[in-house]
């Protein structure tokens, strides 16, 4: 899956590639979909959300430019499986969930996965995590109408947010804003496809 879906691509990142040949996706499936675990396409995982599409996971990673020991906040855990990916490059992880039986599903199956050391949170992540801030890097799985403000404010010079914006209804862009002073860099990564942010500075 890695060649052919992720390096194709064109993801170069060596250490975000050997995460993704790391991880054992099918951990964080329900079973009824495990068969597909390495087909590149997004997956339910209940409650109306789906495990990221490994491409997507790979190209946020990248564009976040994670290093070994980078504080990571990770918002809508979902699967685990993304956590589980940026932990695997050697960052340090912090990941929020809405929807507390999820939350739970994936505390099981990170520490199944031998992840045991991402910290899940239930919550609002549209607010950030104040108490482990600053962040080196936000990344966000589900589309926002901006970026959040906490989250400008919880992370480090240079430090980067990833996460998709819902330009308009059903028209969505991933974006990186670096952080520089009291401004943002904003750089575009494509048109993507995620469930909406919810919470306080989300969709609804
Ligand atoms: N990265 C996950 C993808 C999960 S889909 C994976 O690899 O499996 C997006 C998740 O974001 C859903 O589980 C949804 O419940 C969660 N979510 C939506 N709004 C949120 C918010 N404000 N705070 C935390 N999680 C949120």
């Amino acid at each position: 899956m890695v060649e052919w879906h992720i390096a194709a691509r064109g993801v170069t990142d060596e250490r975000v590639l050997a995460a993704m040949a790391s991880v054992p996706r099918e951990l964080f499936l329900l079973k009824s979909v495990a068969a597909d675990a390495y087909a590149d396409s997004p997956l339910p995982i209940g409650h109306g959300q789906t495990i990221s599409q490994p491409y997507i996971v790979a190209l946020t990673a990248e564009a976040a430019r994670l290093s070994p020991g980078d504080r990571v906040l990770d918002v809508g855990t979902g699967s685990g499986y993304a956590a589980a990916v940026y932990a695997a490059t050697g960052a340090d992880v912090w990941s929020v969930e809405f929807v507390p039986a999820l939350a739970e599903q994936a505390r099981a199956a990170l520490d199944a996965a031998g992840f045991g050391a991402v910290r899940v949170v239930t919550g609002d992540g549209t607010l950030g995590l104040a108490d482990q801030a600053p962040f080196d890097a936000i990344l966000a799985a589900a589309a926002g109408p901006e970026i959040p403000r906490p989250w400008i404010d919880q992370l480090v010079e240079g430090g980067r947010i990833v996460m998709p914006l819902e330009r308009r209804p059903g028209w969505q862009q991933l974006v990186r804003a670096t952080r520089r002073g009291d401004d943002l860099e904003i750089d575009d990564l494509g048109g993507v496809r995620f469930v909406p942010l919810r919470g306080e500075h989300g969709l609804s």
